[in-house]
Parts: C-alpha cells; sequence; structure tokens
C-alpha cells in the first residue's frame, strides 16, 4: 500500500500567510509569511508559491506534494477556485486557483478559511467523531462554521455559517461588515483591542500600553492580552468578560439552533487563553439552553490544532478533491 498523500494546507489570512506539508492529520513541514496586503493579489499568488517551493524543499523527493488548498478569508466559490469577496485582501473576482496552479504547476483548490478551520478540528482535533459541530474563531473577526450530519453546512450561496454577524444589540457597535451591533463588534480580538481604547480615551487606566511597549506591539496581540490578564488588568478582566458574555449568548442561540455534540473555539486568542477563555463562556451559555435535557452532554472546549486547525483542514479538502 502506498503511503498517504502529501497535501500543502494555505491558511491565507489578511495579516499572515501559514502554510504546512501535511499527510494524513500530521505536519510535516511549515512555512509562513506576512502577506502582502494593499497589492494586486499576484502578490500574494508569488508568496504562496514561494512558500510551496519551501515546502517542497523541506519534505524532499521522497514524499512529493501533490496538490495545493488554499483557505481564503471571504466567499468563495470551491469548484471554480475563484476568491469572489475578501475586503481584508482587498481582492473580488480573483482566480485564485488557476494563477497559483500556473505558478506551481500543481492542482490547486479553493475554500473559506474558516471552513477549513472547522473541518481540522472535525477530522483530526477536539471535534474527532462528532456528526454536528459548531465552530467559532475569535480573531480579527468572529468567524463561524457549522458542521451538521458530518459535512459542513454551505448553504444556498456558500454563505452559510456568517454566524459572527448575528446581531447582538440592533443599532451597536459598528461592524467591520458594514452593519451596526453584530457579535463580531463586540467579541473578536480586534473589538476588544478598540473597546480598551476607547476606555481608556475616557481616562480609564490599564497596564496594557506598558506591556505592549515592553513586548515592542503595536497592536493588542493575544500574548499582550495574556499578560495583562495575569497581571489582573481591570479594564482588560472587563472588557473580555463583556466579550464572553457576548458569546455565551451567541452559543446558547447556535445550540438551540442547530443541537451540536460540540461547541469548539479556536484562533490565537483561544490557543494562548484556552480554558480561561472558554470555560466563563460554557457556564454562562449552558442555562440558555432551550432542551436542558442531556444538555451536560453537548462540549464547550477550545480547539486542538492551535494556529494549525485550517492548515491541517485545507489537506483534508485537498484529499477529498484531489484524491490521495
Ligand atoms: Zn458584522
Amino acid at each position: 500500500m502506498r503511503a498517504p498523500a502529501v497535501h500543502a494546507g494555505i491558511d491565507l489570512g489578511g495579516t499572515s500567510i501559514h502554510a504546512a506539508a501535511v499527510q494524513a492529520g500530521t505536519i510535516l513541514a511549515e512555512a509562513g509569511c506576512k502577506t502582502a496586503t494593499g497589492r494586486e493579489p499576484e502578490a500574494v499568488v508569488e508568496q504562496i508559491a514561494g512558500l510551496v517551493d519551501e515546502l517542497r524543499q523541506a519534505v524532499g523527493d521522497a514524499t512529493p506534494l501533490e496538490g495545493v488548498c488554499v483557505g481564503a478569508p471571504g466567499g468563495v466559490d470551491p469548484v471554480a477556485g475563484i476568491v469572489h469577496h475578501a475586503p481584508n485582501l482587498g481582492w473580488s473576482d480573483f482566480r485564485l486557483a488557476d494563477a497559483l496552479t500556473a505558478r506551481t504547476k500543481l492542482p490547486v483548490v479553493v475554500e473559506n478559511d474558516v471552513t477549513l478551520g472547522a473541518i481540522g478540528e472535525h477530522v483530526y482535533g477536539a471535534g474527532r467523531g462528532t456528526r454536528h459541530l459548531v465552530a467559532l474563531f475569535v480573531g480579527t473577526g468572529v468567524g463561524g462554521a457549522l458542521v451538521v450530519n458530518g459535512a459542513p453546512l454551505r448553504g444556498f450561496r456558500g454563505g452559510a455559517g456568517e454566524v459572527g454577524h448575528l446581531v447582538a444589540i440592533p443599532g451597536g457597535r459598528v461592524c467591520g461588515c458594514g452593519r451596526s451591533g453584530c457579535f463580531e463588534a463586540y467579541a473578536s480580538r480586534t473589538a476588544m483591542e478598540a473597546m480598551i481604547r476607547e476606555r481608556m480615551a475616557e481616562g480609564r487606566k490599564s497596564v496594557v500600553p506598558k506591556i505592549m511597549k515592553k513586548k515592542g506591539k503595536s497592536r493588542m496581540s493575544s500574548s499582550v492580552f495574556e499578560a495583562a490578564l495575569d497581571r489582573r488588568d481591570p479594564l482588560m478582566t472587563e472588557v473580555l468578560a463583556e466579550a464572553q458574555s457576548h458569546l455565551a449568548t451567541l452559543v446558547a442561540n447556535l445550540v438551540n439552533t442547530v443541537d451540536p455534540e460540540m461547541v469548539v473555539f479556536g484562533g490565537g486568542l483561544v490557543a494562548r487563553l484556552g480554558a480561561r477563555f472558554v470555560d466563563p463562556i460554557a457556564r454562562q451559555a449552558r442555562p440558555a439552553f432551550l432542551i436542558q435535557e442531556g444538555a451536560e452532554r453537548i462540549r464547550i472546549v477550545p480547539a486542538e490544532l492551535g494556529d494549525h486547525s485550517a492548515t491541517i483542514g485545507a489537506a483534508v479538502v485537498a484529499v477529498q478533491r484531489l484524491g490521495g
């Protein structure tokens, strides 16, 4: 029997690109770079091709890469390999699969990044063995994906699962999507950073600026959050608690809609804070489950694959679509 195929899984984000050579859920090699945003899409294609070359060299000729799957942040046509709408990249209707195949000479498939994260956790991570799963990724936004009857729920136009844009507070904070009051506008890492800055501008004190300066960070990264929480900064603790309270409402709404076996939280902040992030959400969400019978069997947990949920999910989709 031949060894399982090796594919390149690419997690294309607005800030950085993570690439991994993956064989049956195991990462053989990794590469990454900052995303060339604000330039033409071809510049990013060149970056991805460079990362694929790095992975090829790292895994060697004995285990050649058989294909590439790219997770893009936004609306995609997975069959035609087109990124329709990716505001974080400034792309619309870009034929990513064709452009990357021309450059790498490998078959390329494209999928939404959050969907890939959910697939990674479903097949190889925390969600192994579940049939119904809700995945929430907290980062620049609040990404969501639903696995129903063992398969990702795509919807009529491929737009299912955008649960970060369910409305928490009608007429509330302006969201990155241009509407107002979305859960994402209260519970993403970006939103939490904005709220901390606003409250400091109103005169609240916080150790956050000092920590950012010490770490040489211009934004409130996950490590800044963690350091401020470790020092029991009242403002950071307060804003995180508010975000967790909103996420608990979101989880309860989704449990009442989908009735999943598991809600899995991923993204950089969750990877860093783990149970400290997820447990207060679970505690607040559970009393709001409409059906309480058997509710204790619904698990609410951090992702197991850390930053690799999407790259490993990408390799799963590569195997499904390209074979191997
Ligand atoms: Zn929104």
